[in-house]
């Protein structure tokens, strides 16, 4: 008998943020295919018997896309319950969309479980709120992994500056001088705060803040590093007001 595939969301990676539901189909799965996202505590948590990787391999390269595609395929036809999971929410770039539309075509049973997604989570845990009655009345998500200098990318930055709302940008380290550089060749203010959330809610959670014009110069003298949440706007400057009272568990105003 086929078996089934859940896309579950694991949250940003404290264990505590983990629905009742993907916790408890985790503890019930036959096989756990995941990726780095998912944190080293909530993935620890899963006897390694089950846990496949189909991050980075040994050799650093990527797995591709179609292997995943075909091992969800392939487990579910050998009657296995699959949770296959991801950081955050399984839709929001997670290439969920994809690994539901693979599953559908091959006519594999499959179900969705949201999770927490860093790109609402990221920005709380640090203090920022990523809509605000007074500074911001739309949010925006967007990939900062394509390079705005080019043609063909999907990324609309000067459309973006003008929303006047918050921007959430995820994959966004690497390509931050290119992306803030389009920002402010399309008018937004320089002095535009903005804020960097690494690894969000993991032990080791890192906050750094500054503005369109510094965020580079304090990316680097900081040295964040992938995974990391961007947001951009008037709401990052609420993270001052609010950060020393927050108190969750993994906040770095937190004594804990
Ligand atoms: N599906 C995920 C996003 C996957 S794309 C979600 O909903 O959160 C990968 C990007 O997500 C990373 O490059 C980073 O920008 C962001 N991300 C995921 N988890 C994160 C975390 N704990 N802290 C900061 N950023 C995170």
């Amino acid at each position: 008998m086929t078996g089934k595939v859940y896309l579950v969301g694991s949250g940003p990676g404290d264990p505590d943020l983990l629905t009742v539901k993907a916790k408890r189909l985790i503890d019930e799965a036959d096989v756990v295919l995941h990726d780095k996202l998912p944190g080293p505590e909530i993935l620890g948590s899963i006897p390694e018997a089950k846990r496949e990787d189909v991050g980075k391999r040994a050799d650093g390269e990527r797995t591709s896309q179609e292997y995943t595609n075909r091992r969800l395929v392939e487990l579910a036809e050998a009657g296995n319950t699959v949770v296959r999971l991801k950081g955050g929410d399984p839709f929001v770039f997670g290439r969920g969309g994809e690994e539901a539309e693979h599953l559908a075509a091959n006519e594999i049973p499959f179900e969705y479980v949201p999770g927490i997604t860093s790109a609402v989570a990221g920005p709380g845990v640090a203090g920022v709120p990523v809509t605000h009655r007074d500074h911001a009345s739309s949010v925006t998500f967007v990939t900062g992994h394509e390079d705005p200098t080019k043609d063909e990318s999907a990324v609309d930055w000067e459309a973006l500056a003008a929303t006047g709302g918050t921007l959430v940008v995820l994959m966004g380290v690497g390509k931050l001088p290119m992306y803030t550089d389009a920002l402010l060749s399309a008018g937004m203010a320089p002095d535009t705060p903005v804020a960097l959330v690494e690894r969000a809610t993991w032990p080791d959670q890192q906050v750094a803040v500054g503005t369109l014009e510094t965020i580079v110069d304090v990316r680097d003298e900081e040295s964040i590093e992938p995974p990391a949440i961007t947001v951009i706007g008037g709401v990052a400057a609420s993270r001052e007001r609010v950060a020393a009272f927050l108190r969750n568990g993994r906040n770095p105003a937190d004594e804990r």
